[in-house]
């Protein structure tokens, strides 16, 4: 699959210790509806993309102690979904850990999706899009802040 890249160890997106790995695509929806360029996660789609076999990135995370979940985040996972689908599917073959997906899309936009992934255990999805110039709130799922009021995390399974 491609990836921009892998953070090892991160303890900044989720209240457990954590991978996270750096999805290739966006159609920049949130630039879109703001009319004007707001992503913060733009400068990630000059970034080379990088080959990686989904085996390796689920080895890559059993073999570190310290991580407990496994997030993955910008740029959309959602518009990679069969690449999503087959690293949740490796990662499912080694550890039941919590699996956290950011994505910008609305839960009525990717109902589908939403409803395939259920069938793995232990999936959190961070939905909304980013608006900018809101104030932080708490998200008590994620056990970190979000910038923008519409989002929100679910535990879907
Ligand atoms: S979904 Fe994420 S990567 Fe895409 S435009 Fe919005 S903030 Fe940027």
């Amino acid at each position: 699959m491609k990836i921009l890249g892998i953070i090892t160890e991160d303890f900044v997106n989720y209240k457990k210790p954590c991978m996270v790995i750096e999805f290739p695509s966006c159609t920049f929806k949130c630039d879109r509806e703001c009319g004007r360029p707001v992503c913060q996660n733009s400068a990630l789609a000059t970034l080379n993309k990088i080959n990686i076999s989904t085996s390796r990135i689920a080895e890559m995370y059993t073999s570190n102690p310290i991580t407990e979940a496994v997030v993955m985040q910008g740029l959309e996972p959602f518009d990679s979904f069969s690449d999503l689908t087959d690293l949740i599917r490796a990662l499912r073959k080694q550890t039941n850990d919590d699996i956290v997906i950011y994505t910008g899309y609305n839960e009525d936009e990717i109902e589908d999706y939403i409803l395939d992934l259920r069938r793995y255990k232990n999936i959190i999805v961070k939905f909304g899009r980013y608006i900018p110039d809101q104030k932080q709130h708490y998200d008590p799922v994620l056990g970190v802040k979000l910038a923008s009021n519409n989002q929100y995390a679910k535990r879907i399974s």
